[in-house]
């Protein structure tokens, strides 16, 4: 067997640029930890983008950025503006992210981003081919590289090629309103295995190739000619491990070393004897139901008002895609929110909100994550949700209540949260109050069997899976055959 191949949009890398150096630092995203295994054990190289335009890279600087991605082994795909305007916020960002997140009206159709996708996407399958030998694996991620399996396969038929999907896969009476619907599916069908998150995004991705392309499967699998396409799905895991002990050792510090976050956080923690926590952590992104969460939070006061004054909604907010348009709307629309509940709600002592719009250093999400009695996450769309998973496995006590849209991928799993259709108020109301009453046996019998399951299943078992069922799909076609 050959090596692995790894190509997602962006390489598990940041780089940054100082004055006169380069410094180039691995980042530590969900994706990279659950790879790291394969990626570390040395036999694999990681195809992707340095995330920064290549007009910004100075000339003399460049030699550089390859050297130390090499020493990660990675390989770098330049992009330059044009181009990440036009595959990355046009195509990826304005046409697949809104439709497969069934934000139809949001969906812009434009010939020129269109193109943009497709040239980019040939442009990461020169660097794979460049680097392919025929006993290689190549595991292709996400929303952004569509073509790439097709794009490898035209070249090198037997290589073995994998595909996961991040995101939702629309209802194909959604998918087929893309006016490049044919090419999308027969890009993805390059790969020997195509995996989604849950079994319904895998049976919305069949139906649209029987209805727009009119390939029947049996089971889950596609027949093609001489070739097999196996469907799966795989619902991503996290480093469990990581979550549970950042959470146990902050617990087990001597209060003096707690971060400055996590006094302002006690403080308000000790500032009655019933105060209680609720926290709120996404990318500002639309498909996250941010507004309809603060509207909720703003009625839940004025129906409870005897929570006034003791519990709080802490809303990290990340910055994410702030050149397209939706997400400048969005934000203000945000922003004004907050402003409006917290100055019709706000007394002396208490603000209702707190509010930030940046990201968090991951010591500040374990606090955030440790010290709040609920965790309140109401997509309307979500592929996943690891910020669900992540919450459950810092609360080492078992205690804490997660309620949870029914529209995040990760509610297939997480049943014993309190599970809610992110456009019920009421019923979201409702789920704030049950779960800060919610008895504490309750919260640790629901916990416990929770945690069990994603201890289980983590983000490495996800990788090893995944690839082991590669192997096997693969094995079978060359037995057909
Ligand atoms: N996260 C982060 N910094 C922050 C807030 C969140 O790195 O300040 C991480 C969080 O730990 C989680 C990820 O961002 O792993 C968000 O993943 P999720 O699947 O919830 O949503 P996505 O952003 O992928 O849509």
């Amino acid at each position: 067997m050959g090596k692995t191949i790894i190509i997602s949009n962006r390489l598990p890398l940041q780089i940054n640029i100082t004055e006169k150096d380069i410094e180039v630092t691995p980042s530590v995203g969900g994706l990279a930890t659950g790879l790291k295994s394969f990626h570390k054990e040395g036999d694999s190289i990681w195809i992707g983008w340095t995330g920064m335009p290549e007009e910004e890279i100075p000339d003399d600087l460049k030699g550089k950025v390859l050297e130390e991605a090499k020493k990660q082994n990675c390989l770098p795909v330049d992009l330059t503006s044009e181009e990440i305007e036009g595959f990355y916020y046009g195509f990826s960002n304005r046409t697949i992210w809104p439709l497969f997140h069934y934000f139809m009206e949001y969906s812009e159709f434009e010939p020129e981003d269109w193109e943009s996708y497709k040239r980019v996407n040939q442009k990461y399958a020169e660097a794979v081919l460049e680097n392919l030998n025929d006993d290689d694996e190549v595991w292709v991620h996400d929303y952004q590289l569509l073509l790439l399996p097709k794009m490898i396969r035209d070249k090198k038929p037997n290589v073995t090629i994998g595909f996961f999907n991040h995101i939702p896969f629309p209802s194909s009476e959604v998918f087929r309103t893309l006016p490049w619907r044919e090419e999308i599916l027969e890009g993805m069908l390059g790969a020997d295995l195509i995996g989604f998150h849950t079994y319904d995004y895998e049976r919305h991705f069949l139906r649209s190739v029987k209805l727009i392309l009119r390939k029947d499967s049996t089971f889950n699998e596609i027949h093609l000619g001489n070739r097999i396409v196996r469907v799966d799905s795989f619902p991503m895991g996290i480093d469990y491990q990581k979550f549970s002990d950042a959470s146990l050792n902050q617990q087990n510090q001597p209060s003096s070393e707690n971060s400055n976050f996590q006094k302002k956080l006690d403080y308000h923690k000790n500032s009655t004897s019933d105060a209680k926590l609720i926290i709120s952590i996404d990318r500002l992104d639309y498909t996250k139901g941010i507004a309809n969460r603060i509207r909720a939070y703003g009625y839940f006061l004025e129906k409870y008002p005897e929570y006034k004054e003791k519990v709080r909604l802490v809303m990290l907010a990340v910055p994410s895609r702030t050149n397209v348009p939706q997400y400048q709307l969005l934000k203000k629309e945000v922003d004004e929110l907050v402003g409006r509940i917290n100055g019709r709600f706000a007394t002396v002592n208490w603000t209702p909100i707190w509010y930030f719009f940046r990201s968090m250093p991951f010591e500040n999400l374990i606090d955030l994550y440790s010290s709040s009695d609920v965790a309140l996450i109401t997509p309307t769309r979500d592929g996943m949700n690891l910020v669900a998973k992540e919450y459950i496995a810092t609360r080492t006590d078992q205690t804490g209540v997660l309620i949870l849209s029914e529209m995040a991928g990760a509610a297939h799993e997480l049943n014993e949260a309190l599970i809610i259709n992110p456009n019920n108020f009421e019923q979201i109301v409702d789920a704030i109050k049950t779960a800060l009453e919610m008895p504490k046996e309750e919260q640790i019998r629901r916990n416990k069997m929770l945690q069990k399951r994603l201890k289980r299943y983590t983000v490495e078992k996800w990788a090893k899976d995944f690839m082991n069922s590669l192997r096997e799909a693969k094995n079978r076609i060359s037995k057909i055959k």
